[in-house]
């Protein structure tokens, strides 16, 4: 089955659309005669899935103001999920994490405060210290996303580093 044939089959696109945060390719400029003034429509791709398919971004005044399917995309032919169409609230929704929050009361009482990023990479790094000096390195046990996360093998070579041969990738 390809991967359009399973969009068309399911309805998994709006079921995937609250788990993650999709990305677009930077992209090429569509030549139009016809566009609006301060309006460019540019040819890219969504990068929340390894399906890639291929996506038209309106971009006004520096701004995405609407992402529709590429027809000319082989694999797509114009379609995409609401996963990917979710992609503008992934670069503005006002609720999305931008920066490394700390929790500052009990467990689910929802008290954040903003930190660094030295101090969240510091808080890390000292806790994976102190666990692999008192139960060893094989105590740490790793997940990543699915094979279409570009930068699935950096976890593989963090636990090669750090001593764990646990890992795993889902799909
Ligand atoms: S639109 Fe994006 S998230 Fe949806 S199937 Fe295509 S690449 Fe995947």
């Amino acid at each position: 089955m390809t991967v359009q044939e399973y969009l068309d089959a399911t309805d998994i696109g709006g079921l995937l659309s609250a788990v993650d945060t999709p990305m677009l390719r930077a992209g090429v400029v569509c030549s139009s005669a016809d566009q609006e003034e301060g309006v460019r429509k540019i040819k890219t791709c969504c990068r929340a899935c390894i399906a890639n398919c291929g996506v038209i971004a309106t971009v006004k005044d520096g701004r995405v103001v609407k992402l529709e399917g590429n027809p000319e995309d082989r694999m797509s032919k114009g379609r995409m999920c609401a996963k990917g169409l979710a992609g503008i609230q992934a670069l503005y929704h006002p609720n999305r994490n931008k920066y490394p929050l700390k929790r500052v009361g009990a467990r689910g009482e929802g008290r954040w405060k903003r930190i660094s990023w030295e101090e969240a990479l510091g808080t890390i790094a000292d806790k994976l210290i102190e666990v692999k000096r008192e139960y060893g390195a094989e105590s740490v046990f790793c997940s990543t996303g699915g094979g279409g996360n570009p930068e699935i093998w950096s976890i593989a070579r963090f636990c090669n580093i750090f001593g764990t041969p646990n890992w795993f990738e889902p799909g």
